[in-house]
C-alpha cells in the first residue's frame, strides 16, 4: 500500500527494512517520535532525485529546485489523507533530514544504492543527486529482498577534485558545502571558497564521479518546477514567501550577499 502511494507521487525508488535492520543515529528523537506514533516496527526508505540535467554553475544542484523540506511536508499530509481514506489506523512518521535514522546507511541496506568514497549514497540510475526520505511505521512489513547493484569504483576522482582537505584528510569542517553555510568565516575559509566556482554548496566530488555520468532527470514534478539556474544577488532580496521556499533560506539573507561578495580568483 505504501508502495502504491509512493509510485503515484512519482517516487520510483524505495525499499523496506524491519526494525532489526534499521540503524538509528538519535535515540532521543526516536523516543519522542514513538510517544506520538507507537513503537517503530519497520521503515520504508525512499529517494527523491533532484537532478534536471543542467550544467554546473555557482549553485549546488540540490539547491536549485524548491526546498525539499516543503515536498516532504506535503507528502506527509497526503499520506495521512491516503491512509485515512482507506480506514488504515497505521502510525507513521514521514521524515527527511530530521529522521532518527542513519539515512544513507539505511538506504543502502534497503537496496537503494551504494555508499561512495565521497560519503554519499549513489543510486544506479539517479547517481548521488538524491535526497533520502524515510517513512517509519508502527507495523512490521514484509521487506522485498534488497538488490545491491554495483559498488563505488574507488577511482579516487572525488578526492582529487575536492579543493579542500575534506575528502583526502577527512576534514569535514573544510567542506565547501559546510563553509558556504557558515556565517562567521576566517579569511582562510573565504580563500577556500574563492578558489572554486560555488557560492552555495559544492558538487565537485559529484560532478566528477563516473557513477553520476548518466544520472537521470528526476521523475518528481515538484523538483522540476521553479528551478534556479545560479545564485544571484537578487535572490537575497526575494519576497519572504519566495525566499522561504529555497534551500539556502535557512541561514538568512546576509549569508547569500556575503557569499556572492567573495570574488573568484579569476575575477
Ligand atoms: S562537496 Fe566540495 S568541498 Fe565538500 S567534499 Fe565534496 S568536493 Fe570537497
Ligand atoms: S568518484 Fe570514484 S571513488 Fe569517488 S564516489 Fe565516485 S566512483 Fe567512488
Amino acid at each position: 500500500m505504501i508502495g502504491e502511494f509512493l509510485r503515484a507521487e512519482g517516487i520510483d525508488c524505495f525499499g523496506e527494512l524491519l526494525r532489526r535492520e534499521l540503524v538509528f543515529s538519535d535515540e532521543k528523537r526516536l523516543s519522542r517520535l514513538e510517544e506520538r506514533m507507537g513503537r517503530v516496527e519497520s521503515a520504508v526508505l525512499f529517494l527523491m532525485p533532484y537532478f534536471a540535467g543542467e550544467a554546473p554553475t555557482n549553485l549546488s544542484y540540490y539547491a536549485r529546485p524548491l526546498d525539499y523540506h516543503g515536498f516532504v511536508k506535503e507528502l506527509s499530509e497526503r499520506l495521512k489523507g491516503y491512509l485515512e481514506e482507506r480506514g488504515e489506523a497505521l502510525g507513521f512518521a514521514l521524515l527527511a533530514d530530521t529522521s532518527p535514522l542513519q539515512e544513507r546507511l539505511c538506504a543502502a541496506r534497503a537496496g537503494l544504492g551504494v555508499l561512495g568514497d565521497n560519503g554519499l549514497l549513489i543510486h544506479p540510475r539517479y547517481g548521488s543527486y538524491v535526497f533520502i526520505g524515510a517513512i517509519l511505521l508502527s507495523r512490521p512489513i514484509a521487506p522485498a529482498p534488497a538488490v545491491k547493484e554495483g559498488e563505488c569504483l574507488r577511482c579516487g576522482a572525488c578526492a582529487r577534485a575536492c579543493p579542500t582537505a575534506a575528502l583526502r584528510e577527512g576534514k569535514r569542517e573544510e567542506c565547501l558545502s559546510h563553509l558556504t553555510q557558515k556565517k562567521k568565516r576566517t579569511p582562510e575559509e573565504d580563500a577556500l571558497i574563492r578558489r572554486g566556482p560555488y557560492r552555495w554548496g559544492c558538487d565537485l566530488c559529484q560532478t566528477v564521479c563516473p557513477m553520476n555520468r548518466k544520472a537521470e532527470v528526476t521523475p518528481i514534478p515538484y523538483f522540476l518546477k521553479d528551478r534556479l539556474e545560479s545564485l544571484l544577488p537578487e535572490h537575497a532580496a526575494l519576497p519572504e514567501e519566495e525566499f522561504a521556499c529555497r534551500a539556502f533560506s535557512w541561514r538568512g539573507r546576509e549569508i547569500i550577499e556575503k557569499n556572492l561578495s567573495v570574488k573568484g580568483e579569476e575575477t
